[in-house]
């Protein structure tokens, strides 16, 4: 993990907004072609989901902070705490810097309107996570929303939910429940689904291992409460039909929960101040519109990562901000040594 600074400055400046993995690993793809790049990010520590979302067991924070720390001694500024659009706006944004990078993410989280939404003890995943990681990280004492000696019912069956999993069996946990509303998926690769397409097949992970109930086929109908707390999930099995779920007659029941997490995927970036006032088109998919090459119809503004892409994953975020520096290098100098991985709209093998 040796800095690598660069030989020369190119005396061009870009701005980086958002410090998860696609706008850290543009920044630092950046600096180190010699231009001076900051960093900014809302929350009061740098590193996206990496820091605040990914719960410690599944990556521990001092890999990102030794990151950190490498890319400092390169020369990238660190700006936390500042949220562009509210606390510095974007026009002297693009006054004070040649080129800026959006990896604002897809955070917008998904809701589940059905009765009894607003009883007291559910959450959505992403205000329970970083509480638990805050915690680690030395900030409180204990996180503001405790699993300890309580029945938790997870809505959405994905990653997310299994680090809400993981996360409330550490915080001793009475149970942990686990509901999703797709059929179980198959042990083995369907043979519609032939390597190297992405096959939808039943995935452990390691927080599953440690224990909790997983239930598939299943939707919530309701939330049950009293005195003004969630006390129970009204259930209802489901089979798929015509591309939608159909509630099987007579499978009513109801599962004690005391705490719910909603993890049920995200929709896109948030809608604000940054996106309004750069005034970016939004995709069908409520993405950042960006070309192949993550330039944007603002000149000088590139978008890379989730923001462009849709909730997704760690390597894809780090290839994207490595390919939008290839492409801001371009736009700043004319010309780039830099590596390229993949077009903005490079997708894994599905069928
Ligand atoms: C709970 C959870 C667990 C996950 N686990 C995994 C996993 O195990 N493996 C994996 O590969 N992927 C995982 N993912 C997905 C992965 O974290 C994301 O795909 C990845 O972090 C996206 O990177 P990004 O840089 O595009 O955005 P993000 O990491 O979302 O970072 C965007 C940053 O922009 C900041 N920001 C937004 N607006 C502004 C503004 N106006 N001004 C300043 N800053 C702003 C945000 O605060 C945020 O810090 C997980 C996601 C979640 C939610």
């Amino acid at each position: 993990m040796a800095p690598q600074p660069p030989a020369r400055s190119s005396g061009r400046t870009v701005a980086v907004v958002g410090s998860g993995p696609a706008g850290l690993a543009a920044a630092q793809q950046l600096a180190r072609a010699g231009h001076t790049v900051a960093v900014y990010e809302r929350a009061d520590r740098i590193g996206g989901l990496l820091r605040y979302g990914i719960p410690e067991f599944k990556m521990e924070k001092a890999h990102l902070d030794r990151r950190l720390e490498q890319m400092e001694r390169e020369g990238v500024k660190f700006r936390p705490g500042v949220e562009v659009g509210v606390d510095i706006t974007v026009e002297a944004l693009r006054k004070r810097y040649d080129a800026v990078v959006l990896a604002v993410g897809a955070t917008q989280w998904r809701e589940l309107p059905v009765p009894g939404r607003d009883l007291a003890g559910i959450h959505q995943a992403m205000e329970y996570l970083p509480g638990a990681n805050r915690v680690l990280a030395g900030d409180l004492d204990s996180s503001p929303i405790d699993a300890a000696g309580r029945h938790v019912v997870i809505i959405g069956g994905g990653d997310t939910g299994a680090d809400c999993l993981g996360t409330a069996h550490r915080q001793g946990a009475a149970s942990v429940t686990q509901l999703e509303i797709m059929p179980t998926p198959p042990d083995a690769r369907p043979s519609a689904q032939p390597w190297p397409t992405y096959p939808m097949v039943y995935r452990t992970s390691s927080a599953h291992e440690e224990g909790g109930e997983r239930v598939f086929a299943v939707s919530t109908e309701e939330f049950v409460g009293s005195d003004g707390r969630v006390r129970a999930l009204r259930l209802v099995d489901v089979d798929m039909a015509d591309g939608g779920f159909a509630p099987v007659p007579g499978s009513q029941r109801e599962i004690p929960a005391d705490l719910v997490f909603l993890a049920l995927g995200f929709t896109g970036p948030e809608r604000g101040p940054l996106v309004d006032q750069f005034g970016i088109a939004v995709t069908e998919r409520g993405c950042l519109a960006r070309e192949d090459d993550y330039s944007t119809e603002r000149e000088g503004v590139f978008v890379a990562g989730d923001a462009g892409r849709g909730q997704s994953l760690i390597v894809w975020a780090i290839a994207e901000g490595r390919a939008a520096a290839a492409s801001v290098d371009r736009f700043l100098t004319g010309e780039t040594n830099l590596p390229s991985p993949i077009p903005a709209s490079a997708r894994p093998l599905t069928v």
